[in-house]
């Protein structure tokens, strides 16, 4: 597998040099459809200058004022009718001219060489240094026609120039190269850390630092990832007490019933009855603890199991009411609650777990002769149903809790309560699934107000 890195540098290099030659190619073709004509141009008007010259000025010495324009930076060719050539200034490295050409120019005709020049890819015509890519015009001297041929000599032009361009070109490649290396390790350093933090993870080490501090979608990518990792631990860490809990809640019960089986045998018929009621009510704390896990589960795995219908919600908090009468009289605990008809859009069997576990916290957690106030308000959209009690209340760290798994504030007085700390998990799942939102307040001693809001629809 190619590491990121290697693909990053290989990819951002492959692009400079791909652009590099992209670039050559369009200035290129810029020269032969632009450039190469003007250049024509002022090379045809030098030549012609330097024809007027000479055909108007007979006495001056030929060789040497061509021999000057080349010491000027002009590579010059001459031919005569006779066929009679020579060279001035630098010398072509190609020669080749055909002889039409020149006759061509001996008769008067210039020779635009230079706007004629083939197109060539990857060779500027402007630097090929050949005989044909010259402007061609004719001149007489002393009596006798002849072709003369010029162009500008670039080497002498741009000799040191050329040496600079290279060099800056080769430095700004080697340059970028060196560069994009370092910075591809420098941006793909914290993907590298995020990998291994993955695999601490695997290995269930969540405490990692990532320490990645940028402002970008990496270090975004960080934040996530240790939010992820402090999720991760949480979960992690409420398995275990989820795990430690349940095996408490299903050994305790299990244990006590060992012990009152073995007692079975008493021979006072009295006790034998008292140790069956407790064995009884420890099955029953047993069974409610796996139907409520049951629900939870399910509750949590299949969202899209809702019966969803329209009832009364008014009838249903009645019919709560009337089903813990026997409880709730023999605590002497006073219900208030005035019933009306509230319709509203849900799954009543789901929402009576709901009314069912509030109200028997309600009175698990209330004083003898407390009281309970239930209401049920509307507006256009929503529903709000709020039961309030007078017992034993809570504290905020324990407020906090009392929607996780098995959680039971004040241990030692709970525990005498039946009760398996999942009712209030499940009244929470259950409203979320109904888009619905369940608020508590509560103050130690005097009472807790559940204030739960379901949307009509
Ligand atoms: P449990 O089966 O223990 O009642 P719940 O999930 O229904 O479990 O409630 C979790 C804990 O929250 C309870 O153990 C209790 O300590 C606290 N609690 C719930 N309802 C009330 C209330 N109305 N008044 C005081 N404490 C309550």
């Amino acid at each position: 597998m190619k590491s990121l890195y290697f693909k990053f540098a290989v990819t951002t290099i492959s692009i400079m040099l791909l652009s590099g030659l992209i670039s050559f190619l369009l200035s290129n073709f810029y020269y032969q459809i632009n450039l190469k004509q003007k250049n024509d141009e002022k090379i045809t008007n030098f030549a012609l200058e330097v024809s007027e010259y000479i055909n108007y000025h007979n006495e001056i010495d030929l060789t040497k004022y061509l021999e000057h324009i080349g010491l000027l930076g002009y590579q010059i060719y001459i031919v005569d009718e006779q066929g009679e050539s020579r060279f001035f200034g630098a010398t072509y490295r190609d020669k080749n001219l055909s002889s039409t050409t020149v006759q061509k120019v001996l008769n008067g005709e210039t020779y635009h060489g230079i706007n004629h020049f083939p197109h060539t890819l990857f060779v500027t015509g402007f630097f090929a240094n050949e005989l044909k890519n010259t402007v061609g015009v004719p001149f007489e001297s002393e009596g006798k026609d002849y072709a003369l041929f010029i162009r500008p000599d670039i080497k002498l032009f741009f000799n040191e120039m050329h040496l600079l361009f290279a060099f800056m070109l080769v430095l700004t490649i080697a340059l970028s190269i060196v560069l994009v290396l370092v910075i591809t390790k420098y941006l793909i350093r914290p993907i590298s850390k995020l990998n291994s933090a993955t695999k601490d993870i695997a290995n269930g080490n969540f405490s990692i630092s990532l320490d990645i501090n940028r402002k970008d979608e990496i270090g975004d990518l960080a934040a996530s990832f240790d939010d992820m990792t402090k999720k991760l631990a949480k979960v992690e860490e409420m398995r275990k007490e989820l795990i430690s809990n349940l095996s408490h809640d299903i050994q305790s019960p299990l244990s006590n019933m060992r012990g009152y089986v073995n007692l079975l045998d008493a021979p006072s018929a009295k006790e034998r009855s008292r140790y069956i009621d407790i064995l009884n009510s420890e099955m029953n704390r047993l069974s409610s603890l796996t139907k409520q896990m049951l629900l939870l589960s399910t509750i949590e795995s299949k969202k899209e199991i809702m019966e969803v219908k329209e009832f009364n919600l008014g009838g249903q908090l009645k019919k709560v009411i009337n089903q813990y009468q026997w409880q709730l009289s023999e605590k002497g605990i006073m219900v208030s609650y005035s019933s009306y008809n509230v319709m509203i859009k849900g799954d009543p069997s789901l929402l009576y777990t709901v009314w069912e576990n509030l109200l028997t916290n309600a009175i698990k957690y209330n004083h003898e002769f407390g009281e309970i106030e239930i209401s049920i308000e509307e507006d256009t959209s929503s529903v709000l149903v709020s039961m309030k009690d007078t017992g034993i209340g809570l504290e905020p760290n324990q407020l906090k809790r009392i929607y996780d798994r098995f959680y039971r504030a004040d241990h030692s007085r709970t525990r005498s309560v039946d009760g398996t700390g999942l009712g209030l998990s499940i009244v929470q799942s259950v409203i979320e699934m109904h888009n619905g939102e369940i608020q508590v307040e509560s103050t130690k001693g005097e009472g807790t107000v559940f204030n739960v809001s379901l949307p009509k629809l």
